[in-house]
């Protein structure tokens, strides 16, 4: 009788080959082609099958996932996690929005990259990259980030090799000096490193500056514009016309990227909505995620795609330009941003809500719109490390495996 046991445990075991299932949501994975209802199975700390229909018996936990968006971990490719006086911790923060991945937007400098890796990459669920800052000592304020004798290309450029797990690209942010020196040497590092660099509009605050196609013309096809949608320096949408400026169309046609950058400051409905109307919409979704924008603008990912919807863009081409694309950007695709069997299981399990939802931008103006994107369940590297519906807990019930002392 034992044997028997055993052997039937045994076959069990065989059989529940996977460790999580999540059955019967709509999958959109973009990079694969795929956006109709499928079943996803993981095992250990990757996607192990994408079909119309996995038994439930070959798993040991089995999610219901039907009614809901299943998609690959969303990649936020502006966020703030370090160095900034608004940083903010990725897992109690990201995780919740479905995002798997953050990418510190110039936190760290070459000088600040070591404590950064121990204090935030080291202790986060989430995974984090970063964007170096070219200013040595990062983003703690003008005294470094307008520091030009401490951006260095060589010393850079040589911390990101010696870190390419982690490290993605190069930020210029918040630069506030005459000259372009700055953006060059930022371009400098990139060359010697062979990465992207990611620059704010800040470099336009100055008057020693005198035109915005200078800086669209240093920048190299792959580098990236951040805070598209902010009218305060870059001015992306002509005030006499509403069109979309020439610079804007041929920097993006040279194969300059344009990315959302949410932020507190960044998001404006007259900007957006006039650049979405004549297409120019971002290349990246991603949210400048801080303390500020995390409160009243609420700009994590979900929110960003909802604000793009209701400005035209299709679901499918929103998830595209959060997971995909920004895994292109910094050179991470198709490791990141699908459900490729065999690829990391990240996942985000998202809800498209109908009803009446506020938007807000950064000039306390508010669209209404009645589609609003949540996330509901987060896996990162196989495990569910949020579910806000309890997608993963059995209904209790008293006659179940356990019960409640009287
Ligand atoms: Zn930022």
């Amino acid at each position: 009788m034992f044997t028997v046991i055993l052997l039937l445990l045994g076959a069990q075991a065989a059989a529940q080959q996977y460790d999580i299932l999540l059955k019967g949501g709509r999958v959109l994975d973009p990079a694969n082609n795929i956006n109709t209802i499928r079943d996803v199975a993981i095992q250990g700390n990757h996607i192990a099958r994408v079909a119309a229909a996995i038994p439930a018996s070959e798993a040991r936990k089995v999610l219901d996932a039907s009614g809901y968006l299943v998609t690959p971990g969303l990649i936020d490719l502006h966020f703030h996690s370090y160095g900034y006086s608004g940083a903010i911790f990725p897992d109690d923060t990201a995780l919740l929005a479905g995002t798997t991945t953050v990418v510190d937007a110039g936190g760290p400098g070459y000088r600040t990259f070591a404590d950064f890796k121990k204090k935030i990459v080291a202790r986060c669920q989430t995974r984090v990259l970063a964007l170096l800052n070219i200013a040595g000592g990062g983003m703690v304020g003008p005294s470094s980030e307008d520091n030009v004798a401490d951006m260095l290309p060589d010393k850079t450029a040589e911390v990101i090799r010696n870190n390419r797990d982690v490290i993605v690209g190069i930020k210029l942010a918040h630069f506030g000096k005459p000259g372009w020196d700055a953006i060059k040497r930022a371009i400098e590092a990139g060359r010697l490193a062979g990465v992207p660099v990611m620059v704010d509009q800040s470099i336009l605050t100055n008057s020693g500056r005198t035109s915005r196609e200078t800086l669209l013309d240093i920048m190299r096809p792959g580098d990236m514009k951040t805070h598209m949608y902010n009218d305060r320096q870059i001015e992306i949408i002509s005030r006499f016309n509403g069109k979309v400026q020439d610079y804007a169309l041929e920097a993006r046609k040279r194969g300059v990227l344009f990315d959302m950058g949410h932020g507190a400051g960044s998001f404006l409905w007259p900007v957006a909505t006039a650049a979405a109307r004549q297409g120019f919409y971002p290349d990246t979704i991603s949210t400048d995620l801080h303390a500020q924008s995390i409160m009243i603008q609420q700009s994590d990912m979900p929110n960003c795609i909802s604000k793009l919807m209701l400005l035209g863009m299709t679901l499918e081409d929103a998830i595209l330009r959060s997971t995909v694309n920004p895994a292109k950007a910094i050179h991470r695709f198709p490791e990141l941003g699908t459900l490729g069997e065999g690829r990391s299981a990240d996942i985000a399990v998202l809800a498209l809500r109908d009803g009446t939802f506020a938007f807000k931008d950064s000039w306390g103006k508010k669209k209404l719109g009645t589609k609003k994107l949540e996330n509901v369940l987060t896996i990162r590297n196989g495990r569910i490390v949020y579910d806000a519906e309890g997608l993963a807990f059995p209904e209790w019930t008293k006659a179940g495996n356990y019960e409640v002392i009287p």
